[in-house]
């Protein structure tokens, strides 16, 4: 049949090409469909950590720590400089109630084997000397990572055209129909397309595609504006984030002020390759808006000169917004539809979704290959937005 794949994947941002990589690795044919181009959306527009310290202690820490691994393999495996580097983190804490918050987190996040403990002043000041000194304590994990999103966009591309993945730019997949044994996918040329199997990757659009199969899938947009410093000397041996993070990550009903907790603002301040640093960020439901925003700059910037004076003199070359795909039960998406079998979701990833695209697309080829998946991964499974009746009548 012409135009026919064993796969069709819907979206070419880091989780799409990762899926579609190892996907081909497994020696399936694979069609990516994109309607823009590689990376127009989040994951052209976000920072760069394979953040272990922000994951919640359970599953998203596990899946984080299987995917820093891959990306250790990917340095070499892809032929391309990743700009993969181990800076290692500090969660800053300046307040006297998060202490007890971080203390509770690093406790769990110990037990299921993270490298991670809570540092006194003195210690902390050794990292970072040039923390203000209402900082009273910081976490420490050596572990933190990080990667230019953009190098592995383009590593994922190169290495998957190299083994065979076909890749179409401003392609909008538009419909999808079961036919008896496969998927017909259409996109805005007019151009049908088919596969006995296709992936979801359409970010904060995947709600958008699910919805051609009947599928209505909790997706939305959490806005988070991030500014870039211009190239400056190292501040501090790693890169640091405040408890504010944390909270406005895991506990939105923790107690802060009002426009914290309206902009979901938490500190996050990391070094890039060249020099430059990103500081952010919010966590806002302003649907589709990518715009940035003067009252969150400002609160960026005051609480960056707040925690590291230094960042005073420092100037700033630019600002952007990126959209975090946020499923409403603040879970990753990530298995087949139980009502659609051969349609696969891979999504929700938030803002985790740079740190988390390796493991996501080793999973995603291991059910598809029908194989033992690395991690136990049920409770993210697309099952839950489908109750038995609508499985029962759809099979
Ligand atoms: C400010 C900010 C900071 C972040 N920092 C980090 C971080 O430090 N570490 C981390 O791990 N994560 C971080 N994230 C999260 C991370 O960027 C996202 O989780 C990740 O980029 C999502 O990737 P994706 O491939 O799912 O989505 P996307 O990159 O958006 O890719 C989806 C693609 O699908 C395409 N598409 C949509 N509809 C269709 C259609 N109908 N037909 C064809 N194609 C379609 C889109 O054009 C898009 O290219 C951050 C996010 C933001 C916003």
């Amino acid at each position: 049949m012409q135009n026919a794949y064993d796969c069709i994947v819907i979206g070419a941002g880091i989780i799409g090409l990762s899926c579609a990589y190892q996907l081909a690795k497994a020696r399936k044919t694979v069609l990516v469909l994109e309607r823009g181009d590689v990376g127009c959306g989040t994951s052209g527009a976000c920072d760069h950590m394979i953040l272990l310290q922000s994951k919640a202690p359970g599953l998203p820490l596990r899946l984080a720590m299987e995917s820093l691994e891959i990306y250790r393999e990917w340095q070499s495996e892809l032929q391309e400089d990743i700009e993969f580097a181990t800076r290692g983190g500090m969660i800053l804490i300046d307040k006297k109630d998060h202490m007890p918050v971080m203390e509770d987190f690093v406790k769990k996040q110990k037990s299921i084997g993270l490298n991670v403990e809570i540092l006194e002043k003195k210690y902390l000041k050794k990292k970072q000397p040039w923390v203000s000194d209402h900082v009273i304590a910081s976490t420490y994990s050596p572990e933190d990572s990080q990667v230019n999103p953009f190098k592995v966009l383009f590593a994922l591309y190169q290495a998957s055209s190299r083994i065979g993945v076909k890749l179409l730019r401003y392609a909008a997949v538009t419909e999808i129909k079961r036919k008896s044994e496969y998927w017909e996918v259409r996109t805005t040329a007019g151009e049908v397309y088919s596969a006995q199997v296709v992936v979801n990757a359409a970010g904060v659009w995947s709600g958008e595609i699910a919805s051609y199969v009947g599928l209505n899938l909790p997706i939305r947009p959490k806005r988070g504006q991030i500014i870039v410093t211009e190239p400056i000397e190292e501040i501090g041996e790693t890169d640091a984030w405040d408890a504010n993070y944390i909270i406005s990550k895991h506990l939105s009903n923790f107690e802060r002020d009002e426009t914290s907790k309206r902009l979901g603002l938490g500190f996050a301040m990391s070094r890039t390759h060249s020099g430059n640093y990103l500081i952010g960020s919010t966590r806002e439901y302003v649907g589709f808006n990518r715009s940035t925003t003067y009252e969150a700059l400002k609160a960026i910037t005051n609480r960056a000169v707040e925690l590291f004076p230094v960042f005073d003199k420092v100037r700033i070359i630019r600002s952007f917004a990126g959209l975090r795909p946020a499923c409403d039960d603040g879970k990753y998406i990530i298995g087949e539809d139980p009502a659609n079998p051969g349609f696969f979701i891979a999504t929700g990833h938030e803002g985790d979704g740079i740190a988390l695209a390796p493991i996501t697309g080793k999973l995603i080829s291991q059910l598809i290959c029908g194989e033992r998946t690395t991690l136990e991964i049920d409770a993210i499974s697309p099952a839950r937005f489908r109750v038995a009746s609508e499985v029962a009548q759809r099979n």
